[in-house]
C-alpha cells in the first residue's frame, strides 16, 4: 500500500487564498481587505470548509472567488439575505458577507436594516469607496454631496450621503465598527472580533477606488483612531455626532439575543420543511 496521505491544513494566511489572480485595478483597497480576511481566518485557525463567504455584485463582491472557503457570488444587493439564511440553517458554519456601498446600501439597503435588527450570527464586511466602481464610476449612496468626479453625473452628486454607522445603530445592530483597508493587520483583528461576536457584526471598511476616486488615496492621512467602545447605543450615538467619517475602531458591542434565541421563534429546519412539504 502506498496511499498518499493529505497533509493537514496549515492555516497560514496564504493557504486561504485561491489560485485565481484578482482582477482589481492596481492599488484597489480590496486587496487589503482580502489580506485581512485571510489573516483573520488564519489567526482563528478556522478550517476553510467551516467558513462561507457570501457576496452580491460589484468589484468587491468578487472576493469569495479569491479565497479557498466556500463562496457564493450572488445577486446584486442580496448578499445579506443569503448569508442570513445560511447562518440560520447552518449555525456550525462561520458566515461572512461582503460587498460594496452600492450593493449594500442602494438595492440592498432594506436587507441591511433588517439584518441589523434580526441579529443572526454573521459578519458583514461593507467595503465602502463611495462609488459604483464596476459600472464606471457613478455616485453611490455614500458619495458625498457635491462630488463632481463622474462624467456620468454631470451636475455632480446632488444628495447628502447615507451614514452607514448611524443606520446600523438606528436599526439595532449589536456590533458596529469602522476600519481602513490600508491597515490589514488592524482590519484582521476587527474581523476576528466580529466573527467571535455572537450576533450580526457590521464593519464598514474604507476601501479606496484609485480608478474612479483617486483622491481617496489620501485616506491614509485622513483616518484616525477615536471611537471608544461602548455597550450603550446612546453613547455610541453621541460619538457619531462628532464623527468626521474617518474615525476608526470598534464603536459598539453589546449583548443582544440571537434571532435563533428569541422567544416564540423557531428556526428548526426539519419542522419548516415538514410544514411546507407538498403531499401528492
Ligand atoms: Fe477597485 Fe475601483 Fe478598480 Fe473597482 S474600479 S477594482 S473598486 S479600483
Ligand atoms: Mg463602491
Amino acid at each position: 500500500m502506498n496511499e498518499a496521505v493529505a497533509a493537514p491544513f496549515a492555516c497560514r494566511a496564504k493557504d486561504y487564498k485561491s489560485d485565481l489572480k484578482p482582477v482589481w485595478c492596481p492599488g484597489c483597497g480590496d486587496f487589503g481587505v482580502l489580506n485581512a480576511i485571510t489573516k483573520a481566518l488564519s489567526g482563528l485557525k478556522l478550517p476553510p470548509e467551516q467558513v462561507a463567504l457570501i457576496s452580491g455584485i460589484g468589484c468587491s463582491s468578487r472576493i469569495p472567488a479569491y479565497t479557498r472557503v466556500y463562496g457564493f457570488h450572488g445577486v446584486h444587493g442580496r448578499a445579506l439575505p443569503v448569508a442570513t439564511g445560511l447562518a440560520v440553517a447552518r449555525p456550525d458554519l462561520t458566515v461572512l458577507a461582503a460587498g460594496g456601498d452600492g450593493d449594500g446600501l442602494s438595492i440592498g439597503g432594506n436587507h441591511f436594516l433588517h439584518a441589523c435588527r434580526r441579529n443572526t450570527d454573521l459578519t458583514y464586511l461593507f467595503m465602502d469607496n463611495a462609488v459604483y466602481g464596476m459600472t464606471k464610476g457613478q455616485p453611490s449612496p455614500t458619495t458625498e454631496l457635491g462630488w463632481e468626479g463622474s462624467r456620468l453625473a454631470p451636475e455632480g452628486q446632488l444628495q447628502e450621503p447615507l451614514r452607514p454607522l448611524d443606520l446600523a445603530l438606528a436599526a439595532g445592530a449589536s456590533f458596529i465598527a469602522r476600519c481602513f483597508s490600508g491597515d490589514p493587520n488592524g482590519l484582521a483583528e476587527m474581523i476576528a472580533k466580529g466573527i467571535e461576536h455572537p450576533g450580526f457584526a457590521f464593519i464598514q471598511i474604507l476601501s479606496p477606488c484609485p480608478t474612479y476616486r483617486p483622491e481617496q488615496m489620501q485616506y491614509k492621512r485622513q483616518v484616525h483612531t477615536g471611537f471608544e467602545t461602548t455597550d450603550k447605543p446612546r453613547e455610541a450615538g453621541l460619538q457619531l455626532l462628532d464623527d468626521d467619517g474617518f474615525t476608526t475602531g470598534l464603536l459598539l458591542r453589546r449583548p443582544v439575543p440571537l434571532l435563533a434565541e428569541a422567544p416564540g421563534e423557531s428556526v428548526d429546519l426539519d419542522s419548516i420543511q415538514q410544514k411546507f412539504r407538498v403531499t401528492p
